[in-house]
């Protein structure tokens, strides 16, 4: 059995564990302070947490990061405090850098998204050229993004996926609504038009402590897609390439790769594994997603959809907004024992076996 208070039941109280696991780990920390406000009732200020581990010139990096999707921390923080509580001695030559809650006003406000709504895994491509058209969720967008929430709007809402289920297929839908989109600012998945806080708040921390290194496992831990409780690590890398091969070796059958179709998610751009292999400038990189399933994807979306709604047209502090609060916490975070145990326990294996790998290459 896993130990379970590793989880925290809101962004304040995963900061504080967080920081308390770091201490105990004899790890320095370092914060980021977020200039955003925290939701009413909240004590603190918003902050990514950075605990930092083994000599600062080792040449092997095991990069952690929490939060990119700001609520889907709830597992990352955990797995991240869980890890830290059962660490021993380091391998020789390898360092740690967990970065915690990167968009901690998502995680605050029960969001997906950050302060400025932007999707932070697709934020990091370049901002000077031009964005990626996405004509599909153009069409969608309307119906997606109503200004009300109410039955005719959810029926229309519901009309228009099926319409599109119907006539291409459910992981199409997918596709193009997750693949991300820059040109409604207030719809979902939605890329920006320039790097968010949290996107430069990411950069400078690897400029700090991962430039330079010869070797970097970079594991970014995120929820919501995959059948309940189940553990996928999402390649960057294809699968005959020697980064993919080393993963199998590392993780087995649990990796696979959008681009290779073997994914539950869609191919994606201007995810945040690019900044570290940008920053990397020629050292070896292995990067992943570790992603935890939790309830079905029109589950999931429509969670998104009204929490989106919600922060641009509702009322937080009503029934409605309690409600759709509660949801988004729940589709991203089941707060259920059976799931936690599932996540947490694989979630600090694998990094283990991250950090052991580094140690053996
Ligand atoms: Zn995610």
């Amino acid at each position: 059995m896993s130990d379970l208070s590793a989880f925290s039941p809101d962004y304040p109280a995963a900061r504080d564990k967080f920081r308390d696991a770091a201490r105990a780990a004899g790890a320095a920390l370092e914060d980021f302070l977020n200039p955003a406000k925290p939701p009413p009732g909240h004590d603190g200020e918003l902050t990514t947490d950075v605990a930092l581990l083994g000599p600062r010139d080792a040449g092997r990096v095991l990069l952690v990061n929490s939060g990119t999707h700001g609520v889907e921390a709830f597992a990352g923080s955990a797995i991240e405090i869980g890890f830290l509580a059962g660490l021993s001695a380091l391998p020789n030559g390898v360092r740690i850098v967990l970065v915690h809650a990167i968009n901690p006003h998502g995680f605050a406000w029960l969001r997906r998204v950050t302060e400025e709504n932007v999707d932070l895994n697709r934020n990091f491509l370049d901002h000077d050229g031009p964005h990626p058209a996405n004509d599909a969720y153009d069409a969608l967008h309307p119906a997606l993004c109503p200004d009300r929430w109410d039955a005719p709007a959810l029926a229309e809402m519901e009309r228009t996926i099926e319409d599109y289920v119907h006539k291409n297929d459910a992981f199409a839908l997918q596709a193009v609504v997750t693949r991300g989109q820059y040109d409604h600012p207030d719809g979902i998945f939605y890329g920006g038009k320039r790097p968010t806080w949290s996107n430069s708040t990411f950069r400078d921390i690897l400029d700090r402590h991962v430039t330079g290194a010869r070797r970097i496992a970079f594991v970014d831990l995120h929820t919501g897609l995959g059948g309940y409780g189940d553990a996928e690590m999402i390649g960057g890398a294809g699968p005959a390439t020697p980064g993919g091969r080393r993963m199998r070796d590392w993780y087995g059958d649990i990796v696979t790769s959008p681009s290779a179709g073997t994914s539950s998610s869609a191919p994606l751009v201007g995810v945040i594994a690019r900044s570290v292999r940008e920053a990397a400038r020629g050292a070896d990189v292995i990067s992943a997603t570790l992603e935890f399933g939790t309830y079905p994807v029109r589950d999931v979306l429509h969670a998104l959809l009204a929490d989106n709604w919600l922060h641009a047209h509702g009322d937080l502090d009503s029934p409605l907004g309690r409600e759709i609060k509660a949801d988004i916490r729940k589709r991203l975070f089941p707060d259920e024992d059976d799931w936690k145990e599932r996540v947490l326990t694989k979630g600090v294996e694998i990094l283990n076996r991250t950090l052991a790998g580094l140690g053996d290459a």
